[in-house]
Formats: structure tokens, sequence, C-alpha cells
């Protein structure tokens, strides 16, 4: 199964990507983790991207495909993956449609969840990730079972996004509007784009885009 998950910043993107990746048995490949790790080592490409994602706008189409093109050689995505965070610009969707068809590989489906923006800046600003085994949580919506403890793992450390804050927010959704959107059109003209409600509970989400799929 090789699907990409699109959506504004907060729709529910990561979320989804982790249960598709138990459910399916492929892998979930984040743009944005490759970026925070890249930027985490203080790397030549983390070093170009620290500001540019802090101010919530898109780091460079070139960095991207590279990056990507580089991922997807490795042998663990051979049969599936989830593409989190790509294409996000008109340019990346062109490149990756001539990556694939040189490596002779099909998408299955672009899954796009449909969020208001009203609801997003209250996910994001209530977003904070296990620090040691990344699982996500919302102070709100999806609290960890024990006060403080990681469901998945126990650890007791968690950390938020340093561009998850109101203001940042802002940009990346005008981002979004102007530079991603423009890919929904591309992906509905090949007949494999499936949008879902992505205001729904998580739960159901899960179950609409398992429909979206066996459909
Ligand atoms: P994205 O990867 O698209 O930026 P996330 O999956 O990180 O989004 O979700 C953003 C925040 O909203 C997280 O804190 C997550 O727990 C929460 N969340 C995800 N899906 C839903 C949903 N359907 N309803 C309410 N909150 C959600
Ligand atoms: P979210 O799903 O909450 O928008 P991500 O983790 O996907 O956040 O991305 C965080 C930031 O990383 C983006 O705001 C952007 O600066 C950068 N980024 C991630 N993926 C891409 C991409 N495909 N093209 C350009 N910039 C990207
Ligand atoms: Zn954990």
């Amino acid at each position: 199964m090789k699907l990409i998950l699109l959506g504004p910043p907060g729709a529910g993107k990561g979320t989804q990507a982790k249960r598709l990746e138990d459910r399916y048995g492929i892998l979930q490949l984040s743009t944005g983790d490759m970026l925070r790790a890249e930027v985490a080592a203080g790397s030549p490409v983390g070093q170009e991207a620290k500001a540019v994602m802090q101010a919530g706008q898109l780091v460079s189409d070139d960095i991207l495909v590279r990056m990507l093109a580089s991922r997807l050689e490795k042998p663990d995505v051979a049969h599936g993956f989830i593409l989190d965070g790509f294409p996000r610009t008109v340019p990346q969707a062109v490149a990756l449609d001539k990556m694939l068809a040189e490596r002779g590989v099909k998408l299955d489906a672009v899954i796009e969840l449909k969020v208001d923006d009203s609801a997003l800046v209250d996910r994001i600003a209530g977003r904070f990730t296990c620090a040691k085994c990344g699982n996500g949580y919302h102070d709100s919506f999806k609290p960890t079972a024990k006060p403080g403890v990681c469901d998945v793992c126990g650890a007791t450390e968690f950390t938020r996004r340093a561009d998850d804050n109101r203001e940042t927010v802002a940009a990346r959704l005008v981002a979004y509007h102007a530079q991603t959107a423009p890919i929904i059109p591309h992906y509905a003209a090949t007949g494999i784009l499936r949008t879902v409600d992505g205001m729904a509970d998580i739960n159901e989400v899960s179950r609409q885009i398992d429909a979206a799929l066996a459909g």
C-alpha cells in the first residue's frame, strides 16, 4: 500500500499515519520529522531549514525533493509507505510523479483530511509528544490515560514543537492554502483522491480512511 496523507497543519495526518503503519505494516515518512532531525543534528540542511520552519514557511522544494528521493531508495519502503507532509507544493507533486514513475511505483490513494481552519489552531496549540517513543497526544482531545505518563512506553518526558504556537500556526495556514491546497486538483484528476471528514473524532476518522481504502 502506497499512500499520501494530505491536509493542513494539525489535521491529524501524523495521528492517522501511525494507525495506518500498524494496520497495514507500512512506514510513515514524515518530512517534518526528517527536517526536525536535521535541525537537531545541526546539519547543513538543518541550518538552512531552521529559521524557515520557525517562521511557518515552507522549506525549498529542492531540499525536500532530494530528501524524499534518497529516502525512497531504502529497502524498508519497498512494500509500502505513507507520505505525511509531502508533497506540499505543485512542483513537489510533479517531482514525486516522476520519481515514482522511474521506480515503476503506483500510488494507491491520496487521502485528504478536511478540517476547518478554526479547529486547527486549538489542535496545534494542545499538541505534545512523548520524548522517548514519539507517540502523539493532545491536552484536551487525546490526553495520556495517566497524567504525565506515556500510554505506550511509560516515559514521563514530553516535548512541544517550537513552531506549535498561535502566531506560527497562522503563517502555516496561509502557506497551506496558497501552496499546498493547489495540489488537490492534481490528484483529483488522476482519480485516486479520497476525501475524509477530519473534523470527526480520531476513531471515526480512522474508520472513514479504512472505508475509503476498501472501496
Ligand atoms: P498533523 O500531523 O496533520 O499536523 P497531528 O496528527 O499531529 O496533525 O494532530 C494534531 C493534534 O490534534 C494532535 O495533538 C492530535 O492528538 C490531535 N488530533 C488528531 N486528530 C484529531 C481529531 N480527529 N480530533 C481531535 N484531535 C485530533
Ligand atoms: P504540520 O503537519 O503540523 O504542518 P510538519 O511536521 O509536516 O507539520 O512540518 C513542519 C514544518 O516543516 C513545515 O511548517 C515546513 O516548514 C517544513 N516542511 C515539512 N514538510 C515540508 C515540505 N514537503 N515542503 C516544505 N517544507 C516542509
Ligand atoms: Zn512514549
